[in-house]
């Protein structure tokens, strides 16, 4: 597996291969690498000639300075894994190489509503530093087709809405969630909690499944009470919200009807760990 650190080197090698007419895939990461990524990875080492990762810990997707400080850093055991699993090329780029402009001149791309609901109305300029960063990359890497997860729903909107706004010829696969036995759904993030706390956190999908199973029988508030009750029973310390939504634009759904393409999505904290997950449910 190759490794470049600039931009200048990335953008001489990937000029080559696309005159040689490979198709690549891409994906971006921050590290910590699990198998929800590589599940992803996977899917495009299937359909492309040259997959391309990246690992980059974005600062402008953090709205807790906190949150950005203890994010998991793996990356020697990152590299192994992405070599044992076949990925073709790895981009390690430091936050100059990638803001030379510095972190302090935010981007106002128009994401519209979106960016303010659910995640985005709990973590402020969360969805700026995201579509920030992958348009950053797209325009480097140039990619044929790229690969999200399903776990971070919110976020794949946004790339979508990104890709046709600024009209970049990529095509963006979304890939199911990586799921523990428990149904837990794999997250960097989960490296930082104890084994009972992840025991715990399973308990995430019980709710999801109990929404799901039960939202032609049960009206949708009773229901999302009933759901949040199985999370905080279980020792989460808050729920930050717990939705269900129409899954082309996010609006709330109020009255479920079984003709409505609808996703439930909620973030919960334990151990002081913020973890989001979703289902759809047609
Ligand atoms: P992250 O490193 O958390 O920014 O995630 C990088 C990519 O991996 C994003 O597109 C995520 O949605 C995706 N991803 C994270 N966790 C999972 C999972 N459990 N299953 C599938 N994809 C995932």
């Amino acid at each position: 597996m190759r490794i470049f650190k600039t931009i200048k080197d990335l953008s001489g090698f990937l000029k080559n291969l696309k005159k040689s007419g490979k198709q690549i895939g891409f994906i971006p990461t921050m590290g910590a690498l699990h198998e929800g990524h590589l599940s992803l990875l996977k899917t495009s080492i299937d359909h492309n000639d040259f997959t391309v990762v990246s690992i980059f810990v974005n600062p402008t997707q953090f709205n807790s300075r906190k949150d950005f400080e203890r994010y998991p850093i793996t990356i020697e055991e990152d590299i192994l894994k992405l070599e044992l699993h076949h990925a073709d090329l790895l981009f390690l780029p430091e936050v100059d190489e990638i803001y030379p402009e510095g972190l302090n001149n935010p981007s106002n791309i128009p994401l519209g509503n979106i960016e303010n609901e659910l995640e985005g109305f709990f973590r402020p300029g969360h969805f700026q530093g995201v579509a920030t960063v992958v348009s950053k990359l797209l325009k480097v890497i140039n990619p044929d087709f790229l690969y999200m997860g399903q776990k971070d729903f919110q976020q794949c909107m946004v790339i979508d809405k990104l890709i046709q706004m600024m009209n970049l010829p990529v095509k963006l696969q979304i890939v199911s969630t990586f799921r523990e036995d428990s149904g837990l759904a794999m997250s960097s993030r989960n490296m930082l909690l104890s084994e009972e706390g992840k025991k715990k956190a399973a308990a995430i999908y019980s709710a999801l499944n109990y929404f799901k199973d039960n939202i032609t029988k049960i009206p949708v508030n009773q229901l999302k009470e009933e759901a949040i009750k199985i999370i905080l029973d279980a020792g989460f310390s808050k729920v930050e919200y717990f939705e269900v939504c129409n899954a082309q634009d996010l609006s709330k759904i109020d009255k479920f009807k079984p003709e409505n393409k609808a996703v439930v999505l909620t973030a919960a904290w334990i151990e002081s760990i913020r973890l989001i997950d979703n289902l759809l449910i047609n």
